[in-house]
């Protein structure tokens, strides 16, 4: 069977009919005087999930966040956990941590003693406390600095006491506002796997804010894109890189091309598309849609072949020349401009160290792909 992306196949409660959701926001409206922050969302999480917020910055996301954790209350809707209305209940008594993008560490305290504060607070006791901060130095690999201040550490291990403190008291759920924000691209990415082992190994519901979709692409189960305070779309990684529900989450998430136009004939799930410029493109995923009916076709650039040659047979092919070229090491991007005068953007992986068909700037080029290579937004 084809699956879209590579899924942890024992977890999708989400396309399960009885399951029950353990977060809910149910219509949250929230407001700061006249502006709304987030608009009438309404949005399930599920336990043991690891869930990514996403979207531009502005788009409502750390607000959700704050309401979830008791730092703001919405102004309307439900924002229900393990069926409980937390309304009025304060932040202290939710089953939830918020761990900040700023860490917010105590820079007197030792890293254990950054780990113990919590649970101090609460009342545990000496020897409970030192198993717990034990564990918790293990699972984040920080044993051999229990004794610095944060100002003796790295960014990476700033990050790894922030964490460890905000598990610490075994919250249900933990919300991470930007969590890597602080960290460089290297760090960032094996730390991104970390952070999976550890809501697998703890069995937590995770809720991410980022603005990174690299990010929440790599750790979530689910994504949801937010924008202007609503959620566009939630689904997994796989499913909103390949089936997004519409141009505007089409365009955010990745690199693609988009050509307007409308449908000029179809035949069961294939369709003949009239698109802008004179372009003519051949679809066969285009199930949902009517003839003359305004739709974007949308093709991702590695679903695209480019190549100096005309190859046979192909379901759709168009001529251009070679009008960019961004050579990244693992793959090069070929900017393609048509007889129309219409850029189209096609990857192509190397594989090998050396290029069979090497294309320069100026040559003639075909572009080719498959019929099932593209979608059709009618959104
Ligand atoms: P970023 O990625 O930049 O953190 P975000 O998606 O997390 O953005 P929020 O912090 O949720 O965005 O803010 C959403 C909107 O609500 C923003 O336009 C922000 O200016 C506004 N906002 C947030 N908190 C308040 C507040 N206390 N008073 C007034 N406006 C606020």
């Amino acid at each position: 069977m084809k699956s879209l992306g590579n899924i942890r196949r024992d977890f999708a409660p989400w396309n399960q009919p009885g399951a029950k959701p353990y977060i809910q926001f149910k219509n949250v409206t929230k407001r700061f005087g006249d502006f709304t922050a987030v608009n009438n969302l309404s949005l399930s999480i599920y336990e043991r999930e690891f869930f990514a917020l996403l979207g531009a910055s502005g788009c409502g996301k750390s607000t959700l966040l704050r309401m979830l954790a008791g730092f703001e209350e919405p102004t309307e809707g439900q924002i229900l956990l393990d069926g409980q209305d937390l309304r009025g209940i304060p932040p202290y008594k939710r089953p939830v941590n918020m761990m900040f993008q700023s860490y917010a560490l105590f820079p007197h305290m030792t890293v254990e003693q950054n780990i113990a504060f919590g649970l101090k607070q609460d009342g545990m006791s000496k020897s409970d406390i030192e198993k717990r901060v034990g564990e918790m130095l293990k699972l984040v690999k920080l044993g051999q600095f229990a004794k610095r201040k944060p100002h003796q550490l790295s960014g990476g291990q700033r990050q790894r006491v922030a964490l460890a403190r905000a598990v610490a008291k075994r919250p249900k759920v933990l919300l991470l506002d930007e969590p890597l924000g602080a960290l460089d691209k290297k760090l960032r990415e094996e730390t991104q796997f970390e952070l999976m082992d550890l809501q697998q190994t703890l069995g937590l519901t995770f809720v991410i804010v980022t603005h990174d979709q690299e990010e929440a692409m790599t750790m979530a189960d689910r994504i949801a894109i937010l924008d202007k305070g609503e959620v566009m779309q939630v689904a997994t990684p796989a499913e909103v890189y390949e089936a997004p529900g519409s141009r505007f989450v089409a365009d955010f998430v990745g690199n693609i091309n988009m050509i307007e136009g409308k449908v000029a004939a179809r035949n069961g799930a294939s369709a003949t598309i009239a698109g802008t410029g004179g372009l003519t493109i051949h679809t066969a995923n285009a199930a949902d849609t009517t003839v003359g009916a305004d739709v974007a076709f949308a093709i991702r650039p590695e679903k695209i072949r480019v190549s100096s040659k005309k190859p046979e047979g192909a379901d759709n092919l168009m001529e251009g020349e070679v009008y960019d070229i961004a050579y990244l090491g693992d793959m090069t991007i070929f900017h393609v401009k048509l007889g129309n005068g219409q850029v189209i953007k096609a990857s192509s992986l190397n594989a090998t160290r050396a290029t069979e068909d090497p294309l320069s700037w100026d040559d003639r080029a075909w572009i080719s792909f498959r019929q099932d290579a593209g979608v059709l937004l009618t959104r």
